[in-house]
């Protein structure tokens, strides 16, 4: 009598990335992928037919502001049409009304807020979020306090990275430094900054300082949002990259928006690759929430880890948005015209692949003993994934199916059932 293995859930009849039309069975054990193959025999409590379609692993967003999402309907547009107007030249007179929303900031709407957005991110398969929460003298730690209880509402499903991040800057907003202090230590899992923000590049090195020792402190990863204006004389990204270096910091800095390098000339380009693949740094851009944006296509070229954000849903820099990486992947293949077959495979990965490296989210892979946080498309290659953006039809987080109707309940702002867990 042949005895088969047991497993927790198998994904059968799978088209795979890169492996033509050869059709694979997935089986997960203890929240890992335990075997590939055709037609494997095992016997598992769960299974799902993906008849076909694409399975790959999940979708992964590097940068959102998840504590300002759907804010945009509680204030006017004067900051979105300041961030989006004039190339990007009134991005820092933006970001001062844009302040406004946190004249009321708390964290029981935050929270509700909150929720939506990452349920809407379950929903598109999108499994691992970067997420800041404003620290400053307005936000003070409000926007943390929702985003951790979030995090921890979803464990298991979303894996959330909260962002202590000093939107309105350290040194030009007095006591931001010790609300960053107190967002660590309540749990914030990220050292955030925006050091272009400061009235100096004195002060931007201070800033940049401030989070680096705050990192140290407290073993953390950095992000920084840099450069977010059209002004090619900014250069806080090659300071943070400079700094990584000093620090040994290698991996542990990520680099978002950088749109001045949009108007930077070629030599200073080249020269600030090199000191981005000195650090590790990964680029994170979001080419739809802004007329101007990172030079994705000369990053990638100088072997930069480059990956799309969604960066914004309903706030005052952007109006849509619902955490659909598939969506984020489609619109910078127009902005940054990459359509070819190779170059939407490259978009994929930008989505995937590359986020989950540079938020160091270990074990993002079709392989045995991988993670299995995974998604069935509907569709059979990545074009017609992309074509589509529609949500996956199945969405498998930590090795368990993710219940996608309490997914679209909570979308919808219905409350959560009370110590539910997956
Ligand atoms: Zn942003």
């Amino acid at each position: 009598m042949v005895v088969l293995d047991m497993v927790d859930l198998c994904i059968r009849n799978a088209r795979l990335r890169h492996k033509g039309d050869e059709l694979f069975d997935i089986a997960i054990t203890d929240g890992r992928i335990s075997a590939i193959g055709g037609g494997l025999s095992v016997l598992a409590q769960d299974e799902i037919d993906a008849e076909g379609s694409l399975v790959t692993v999940s979708f992964a967003n590097p940068h959102l502001h998840l504590c300002k999402v759907w804010t945009l309907p509680m204030m006017n547009e004067a900051a979105l049409s300041a961030y989006h107007g004039a190339d990007m030249g009134k991005a820092l007179a933006a970001i001062d009304l844009a302040r406004v929303v946190k004249d009321n900031y708390d964290a029981s709407w935050i929270t509700r807020n909150a929720r939506r957005a990452v349920a809407l991110a379950a929903l598109h398969g999108n499994l691992h979020i970067r997420a800041f929460a404003d620290v400053d003298s307005k936000a003070r730690l409000e926007g943390v306090k929702a985003l951790i209880a979030v995090r921890d509402e979803f464990r298991g499903i979303v894996d959330v990275q909260v962002v202590a991040f000093a939107q309105d800057g350290i040194i030009k907003d007095p006591g931001t430094d010790r609300l960053m202090h107190e967002a660590m230590a309540l749990g914030a899992d990220v050292v955030g900054g925006i050091p272009w923000i400061e009235f100096s590049d004195q002060e931007a090195q201070q800033h940049i300082d401030f989070c680096f020792d705050l990192a140290r402190t407290h073993d953390a990863d950095i992000s920084m949002l840099l450069d977010d204006a059209g002004d090619a004389s900014l250069r806080t990204l090659e300071m943070m990259a400079t700094e990584t270096i000093r620090r040994g910091w290698q991996g542990r800095a990520l680099a978002h928006h950088c749109r001045a390098m949009a108007l930077y000339g070629e030599p200073y380009l080249q020269r600030l690759s090199g000191t981005l693949r000195k650090a590790a740094v990964s680029v994170v851009s979001d080419p739809h929430t802004g007329p101007l944006h990172a030079r994705v296509r000369d990053l990638l070229g100088e072997g930069i880890n480059v990956c799309l954000g969604q960066d914004d849903i309903s706030d005052a820099y952007y109006p849509f948005g619902r955490n659909n990486m598939l969506e984020v992947a489609f619109l910078a293949s127009h902005m940054l015209w990459m359509t070819g077959r190779e170059e939407i495979e490259k978009l994929y990965d930008m989505v995937t692949v590359a986020p989950a490296k540079a938020m160091n989210v270990s074990g993002h892979d079709i392989a045995v003993g991988a993670n299995a946080n995974l998604v069935v498309l509907g569709q059979p290659d990545v074009i017609e994934a992309l074509r589509y953006h529609a949500p996956p039809r199945h969405v498998v987080s930590h090795g368990r199916r993710v219940d996608l109707d309490r997914m679209q309940h909570l979308a919808r702002g219905g409350a959560p059932a009370s110590a539910t867990g997956g």
